[in-house]
């Protein structure tokens, strides 16, 4: 997401560069458990077993181990969706601002696919850009995460779905992307504060999927194979970040 903003055609308002590159990862395949609309297939089989795990609540102990045990089984049925609970987020913290579904994949990351990366974006544009254009369904992308400069996190998609960021499919599939608000070319874009709420997001999420914190591990948009983006570009201290993603990752 670092292309320099294309100039709109006059009479439009300018469109915020904030997007990864539309139809990498869009589209149903085979496993899929969403109708091609994007919407989940079935609901009914879900609402009901939701119903008898809420009956479980009332009782003790073993009851809510017998209630996780219904929870991470019956989504496995063929067309069910795995259960979502609205304003839920993998990152403690982050406040959920949620993308449209057309801008990612359901799936069940790490079941699924491997998660096995971190990439890093710029938005060019500011947070609340990247957060409109998110929520735009004609936008085909979105992060799973936006940063802002004085630190706030927003999550945009559950890191168990896969964003449609990586202007790469397989990417896209195992990694899971953070925005950060600025400008590639405008270094003071990238205020301490960013970075070090970024380097405890990177931090978690590597302890999350077992991932060393480095650079093979850790990478910028621009490093993805068959990307045309350059960012974070040159400003993004990467010697910094990492650092600090090493010291996030000691003190949790
Ligand atoms: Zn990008």
């Amino acid at each position: 997401m670092s292309d320099a903003p294309s100039p709109a055609p006059s009479g439009s308002p300018p469109r915020p560069a904030t997007g990864c590159r539309p139809g990498t990862g869009a589209g149903a395949r085979p496993g899929d458990r969403t109708a091609a609309d994007g919407r989940p297939r079935v609901r009914r089989r879900t609402l009901l077993l939701g119903g008898a795990a809420v009956a479980g609540l009332g009782a003790a102990g073993a009851a809510w181990a017998a209630r996780e045990e219904l929870e991470r089984l019956w989504w496995r049925m063929p067309g069910v969706a795995l259960p979502r609970r609205e304003g839920e987020v993998d990152h403690p913290g982050a406040h959920w601002v949620a993308a449209s579904e057309a801008n990612f994949r359901r799936a069940d990351r790490p079941r699924d696919y491997l998660v096995d990366r971190v990439v890093i974006h710029v938005v060019q544009g500011g947070y609340d850009s990247a957060l409109r254009a998110f929520r735009d369904p004609e936008h085909r992308a979105a992060t799973h995460y936006v940063v802002r400069e004085d630190g706030r996190i927003a999550q945009t998609v559950r890191e168990l779905d896969v964003a449609f960021h990586a202007g790469n499919r397989a990417y896209n599939e195992r990694s899971v992307g953070i925005e950060h608000a600025g400008w590639v070319d405008r270094p003071e874009s990238f205020t301490m504060a960013m970075y070090r709420a970024s380097a405890g997001l990177t931090a978690a999420i590597c302890a999350r999927y077992g991932m060393e914190p480095d650079r093979a591990h850790v990478i910028g948009h621009i490093e993805v194979p068959g990307a045309d983006h350059t960012d974070p570009g040159p400003h993004w201290d990467w010697d910094r970040y990492l650092r600090m993603v090493r010291a996030a990752g000691r003190g949790r």
